[in-house]
Parts: C-alpha cells; structure tokens; sequence
C-alpha cells in the first residue's frame, strides 16, 4: 500500500530530472536545423525521462544528465543508435517507440498527442486538425444534432459511473432555464491515478474543445474546470491554453465570428476526495463546503449556482472531438457496443510497466497486466489487481480474461471507477489492502452522513484490530454486516462504495482473514 502513496512523488521526480536532461540538451551544441520540444506525458513512466529523436522514430529510456553529450554528439548529429539507451525485453531491443509491446498493443485516441506534442503550443494542436470538431459543431450542426450524435455514439462517462453522456446533455438541452453551466470534473483522487492529470497537462486543448461543444450542444456559454491544487502543472497549462484559444478568438465572446458566446473558468480544489462527487464539487466551486447534497434536484436540473449544468470528467471530455469528427458508428466500431471507445488506465502496482495506457474498452486484464504490463515484477505471481481505487474492488487469478467494460465489472461486483489498475502479487497481504483502502475512505468522509461517518470508523477498528492479530472470527460477520448497511444507507457514492474493498477482498480472500484471527498474525 505505501507505494501507492509514493508513486506520484516518484513521477515527479522523474519530471524534475526529465526538465534536468532537456535543459542539459539544449545546452548542447548542435544544428541550427535540430530543435528540441517538451512534450506531455508519454505514458511509459516506469521507463523515464524518456527521448524521442525524430525523424528517425528512435525512443531512448531512462535518459540521465551524462548521456545528453553523447545522445547529440552521436544519434542526433551522426545518426549512431545508442544501444544500452533503447528499451529491450526477453532478450529483444527495440528501437522505435511503436514497436514496444507496451506501446504496440495499445490504442491511444484520449492520449493520441499526449507525448508527441507542445501542450502549451496551440499551434501544433490546430496542425493536427485540432478545434475541427468545435468548428463543425458550431457552423453545420444544431445543439440537438450535437446531442443525437453523442448519444448515438453510447459514450459514457469515464468518471466513475458510466452513465450515458448524451443522455446527460439531452436532459439539460430540455431545461428552459436561460443560464446553464458546463463542469468539468478534475479533482482525481483516487490513490495510484493519474490519468486526468497527464490529459490536463500533455493535450488540454482537446479536453476544452470537448467543454466548448457541450455548450453547444446545451445552450450554456460558461465552463468550469475544476481541478486538484495538487496538480498544479496542469493548472499552468489549463490557464496557458485557455488564454492561447482566447488569443484566437475560439474562446470568449461572437466566436469565429459567430453568435456563440463561451468562456472557461479554473477553480482549484484543496484536495478532499469528496469533491469529486458531484454536488459537492458544485458546492466547492461555489465557495461552500464540498458536502454532498441529497437529491433530487440532479445536476442536470439544479447544479451548479442552482442552474441546469452538465458536469464530466476530463476523459470524457477529451472523446468528445473524435466523435463529433468521425462519427458515432465509427466510435462504436472501438470495444463492446454497450461500452464503446477507448479508456486510459494508471497501471501501478507490482508489474514490470508501471503507467499510463490506454486501450479498448473490452481488452482483458491479461492483456493489460501481461502484454503491455510485462508481467509481475520479479517474476512473482500474480494475485489480485484494485480496479477503481478505494470505490472499487479486487479481481483475481479467474476474473483475467473478463472483458474490461462497464457492464461486465458490475456483474462482478467491481467498477472500472476512473481507472486505477493496482496489481498485486503473491506476498500481498489482502486484509492490509483493504485496511489501506478503508483507512482512506474514512480519513475522506465528510461527515455529513451517520453510516458512512461513523460506519466507516468502525470497520477500520475492526480492520485494525484483525491486522494486529487481535481480531475474532465474530469480527468477519461484523464486518459484512456493517459493509451491508453502510452501502445501502449512506448518502453519496464515497460511503456506498465505502466498503466495497472490503466485501471483495472477504469474497475472494476470506482464507486470509481467518488466517489472521485464528492464528493471530
Ligand atoms: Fe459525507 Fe460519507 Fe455521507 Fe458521502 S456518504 S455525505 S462522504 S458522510
């Protein structure tokens, strides 16, 4: 568990020695015809700082200070390959960047720029037809073309929920309120995710381009992002490229000479896991306390500022453009029909590739954890996996060749969640894992509500007690029960899904757990 709670500082330390090298290359002599371009997130983090050298197509792994001299002395001005830099597996090196298999079985339509592009360079983003999708939308379609399309696409949202996203715009399209806000929803919090992050910073124009045409297709002229003071490089370029599309007139008021008014505001948020439900991150954004609310009213009808507003995460967001450019048949042409598209997972854990991947919806754990994963680390073998962070459940040894999508997850008591993927070999202990995940959960209740307040609190007494080998055999059934009603009586998703960790783990690991009470350790 503790390496979940580090994996961001280990990213970002990788970034600081990443800026290290790029600076150290410039600083080289070389050709005036030679430039060198940050780009985002290229996903392979365990293999970091990683060098793209174009056009030759070569990817160097793992760049340090020392190597800078040599990479333009000999790659860059004399075309020599640098072997002991290329990335190389069983006994194969490879040289190119798309023949890697973490890369090769991958298909990256979210993260396609993410990587290979200057996220603060608006420029390269209209080069690679960017904006094309918001163009379209705004002189050839009406708001409810905008909606058919993406309701005909069965996009669903990549927040958690999977609840269909053009059903969500039809149904503030309908409202007759004149002021609609468009939210989206940035405050990633679950332990060992990161996908939102590495959208926000390598290609954050795709995801406003998707806001601007949900305000199209809704009739609202104002978005708000809101977004993790954690993260605050994505801040930066969030703010760097809204005032780069306001330079060209895509933002702000009579767009590209139209009637379309629209313009995006920042909020950042201070880090309260709870705030990535949705009504207390309309409450956040509003100045209140991020508590959920009951509801009814939805969103849809009374969210933000009690207006009728559309909120999504960034992942969903960043779809939008596609489909509006290739259609809903081509988008459902990607993975099961009930679930199409693609969805960016954070692969942490115990596997050889830690990272950011992004594959169809349908692609099998096995593939993910053994073809793009590499396998376990150190050739252990494999036990569990977390999928949905501390809302989400463990899949096992025969859950590897279930289909990854939204339904098949719910038949099995799990939820694909945001994304997380935690992979777990065989010395992990399950009853710690589930202790960590409640411990979470309970340091993030808001408080509000009596099961998850103080149901919560009572499950990591008793995960507690169990882990410290003062457990009974009458603390299992407890613990069920209390799970039971917490799930069935708490008022926001945190606390339904509060003990879901647990309930899987006692599932699949019950073994474990008794282990720990009968033989006390
Ligand atoms: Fe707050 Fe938990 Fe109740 Fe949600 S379920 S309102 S987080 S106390």
């Amino acid at each position: 568990g503790g390496s979940l709670l580090i994996y961001d500082r280990i990213k970002e330390l990788c970034e600081e020695k990443g800026l290290d090298v790029c600076v150290s290359l410039q600083e080289e002599p070389h050709g005036d015809n030679i430039g060198l371009k940050k780009s985002g997130c290229h996903g392979f983090c365990e293999m970091g700082p990683l060098l793209k050298i174009e056009p030759l197509g070569i990817l160097y792994i793992k760049v340090k200070l020392e190597d800078c001299k040599e990479i333009v002395e000999s790659t860059i001005m004399n075309n020599e390959i640098i072997d002991r830099l290329l990335y190389k597996i069983n006994d194969v090196t490879y040289r190119k960047q798309e023949d890697i298999p973490f890369y090769k079985k991958q298909t990256r339509l979210v993260l396609e720029n993410c990587g290979s592009s200057d996220a603060l360079d608006i420029l390269e983003y209209l080069a690679k037809d960017g904006y094309e999708a918001f163009t379209k939308a705004l002189f050839t379609m009406t708001s409810k073309d905008i909606c058919k399309q993406i309701s005909e696409s069965n996009l669903r949202g990549r927040g958690g929920g999977g609840f269909p996203t053009g059903r969500k715009w039809e149904q503030v399209l309908r409202q007759t309120e004149p002021v609609k806000y468009i939210v989206c929803n940035g405050d990633e919090g679950d332990p060992g995710a990161f996908m939102d992050r590495s959208i926000m910073e390598g290609d954050p124009h795709k995801m406003l381009e998707g806001m601007m045409i949900a305000g199209l297709a809704t009739g609202s002229n104002t978005g708000y992002i809101y977004v993790r003071a954690e993260y605050p490089l994505a801040v930066s370029r969030l703010m760097a490229a809204i005032k780069s599309a306001k330079e060209l007139g895509l933002l702000g008021e009579h767009i590209l000479g139209s009637d379309f008014n629209f313009d995006i505001h920042i909020n950042r948020g201070a880090g309260a896991f709870v705030c990535g439900e949705g009504s207390a991150l309309t409450a956040s954004i509003e100045g209140k306390r991020g508590m959920p609310r009951v509801k009814p009213p939805r969103t849809v009808e009374q969210g933000l500022f009690g207006k009728p507003t559309v909120l999504n995460n960034v992942e969903t967001y960043a779809n939008v453009p596609l489909i509006i450019t290739k259609g809903a048949d081509w988008y459902k042409s990607i993975g099961p029909e009930n679930s199409p598209g693609t969805k960016a997972f954070a692969l942490t854990g115990n596997v050889n590739n830690t990272g950011l991947i992004e594959v169809p919806m349908g692609t099998t754990l096995r593939e993910i954890i053994f073809d793009i994963g590499g396998g376990v680390k150190n050739d252990k073998e494999f036990k569990a996996v977390q999928i949905g962070g501390p809302s989400g459940g463990c899949l096992t040894k025969e859950h590897l060749d279930l289909s990854l999508d939204f339904d098949s997850l719910k038949k099995v008591g799990a939820m694909i969640g945001s994304g997380g993927l935690v992979v777990m070999d065989e010395n992990t202990c399950m009853v710690e894992v589930s202790r960590f995940f409640m411990n979470f959960t309970q340091n993030e209740s808001c408080g509000k509500c009596v099961p998850c307040r103080e149901g919560t609190k009572r499950m990591l007494e008793i995960l507690e007690r169990i882990v410290h080998g003062d457990g009974t055999i009458d603390d299992l059934d407890l613990l069920e029960e209390l799970g039971d009603t917490i799930s069935k009586t708490a008022l926001c998703g945190l606390g339904k899904t509060a003990a879901s960790p647990v309930q899987s783990t006692l599932k699949y690991f019950k073994d474990e757990y008794i282990a720990h009470v009968v033989d006390k350790k």
